[in-house]
């Protein structure tokens, strides 16, 4: 059976997780306290409601404890966002990701219950400036305060040399997880693998060990 999805504020951030899931198959439920954004999103979602989703009886009656994932996506009202996402625990919602507009908030919705919470602009802003700091920075993921993964175009002090002879395992203790190259991917390098001025790299390491080898190599 399809996964259920019920995506809760229609403001920039949870209308695009509406259109995406819609675009990706998923079933989801759209709602926003605001009509216009109900009649905006309404092509784009399964079925879209308008409700104030702090009142507990409007809630309910949307059954919302029989969807898989609901999205808190309300912005700046935090008041709402915990009031929301504190009856979402109560009722049992299995997984339940909540957008956070600040550090406080974000404290609240992991100790109320919040499965995941989520800080779009704080991340899309750490992205961007590991993109700008290095040229060779494509895209960066954080997994924890230590360790990331980075995607890194090779250049030229890599060409033609294989993973073998880089030994970045043992010089930087980093991964190389996968190697694009136009439009193929390859998961599972071999040690013998000869790199390629263009391709792109996608490394999973300490913060510190990435840097360096980025420093050396990149
Ligand atoms: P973004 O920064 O992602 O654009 P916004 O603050 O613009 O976020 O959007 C949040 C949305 O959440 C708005 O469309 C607003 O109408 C909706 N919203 C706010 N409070 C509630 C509530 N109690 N119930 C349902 N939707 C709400």
């Amino acid at each position: 059976m399809k996964k259920q999805f019920a995506v809760i504020g229609l403001g920039r951030f949870g209308g695009s997780i509406v259109k995406e899931l819609n675009d990706l198959g998923m079933e989801v439920l759209a709602i926003d306290i605001n009509e216009d954004k109900v009649n905006e999103f309404a092509p784009a979602a399964t079925h879209a409601v308008m409700a104030d989703t702090t009142d507990e009886n409007a809630l309910r009656s949307l059954g919302i404890r029989n969807f898989d994932h609901v999205i808190v996506a309300i912005g700046d009202n935090i008041q709402s966002s915990i009031l929301t996402t504190l009856m979402l625990v109560e009722v049992g919602v299995p997984h339940i990701t909540v957008k956070a507009q600040n550090d406080y908030h974000e404290k609240v919705l992991n100790k109320i219950g919040a499965h995941k919470v989520v800080h779009p602009e704080r991340d899309m802003g750490i992205r961007i400036a590991h993109n700008l700091v290095s040229k060779n920075v494509l895209d960066y993921l954080e997994l924890s305060d230590e360790y990331s993964i980075v995607e890194l175009i090779a250049g030229d002090r890599v060409h033609n040399h294989s993973l073998m002879d880089l030994d970045l395992r043992a010089k930087y203790g980093c991964n190389i997880m996968a190697i694009k190259r136009g439009e193929d991917i390859n998961v599972s390098p071999a040690a013998d693998e000869n790199l390629k001025k263009q391709d792109i790299l996608i490394v999973i390491g300490a913060d510190r060990d990435i840097t360096r080898m980025e420093q050396d190599l990149f």
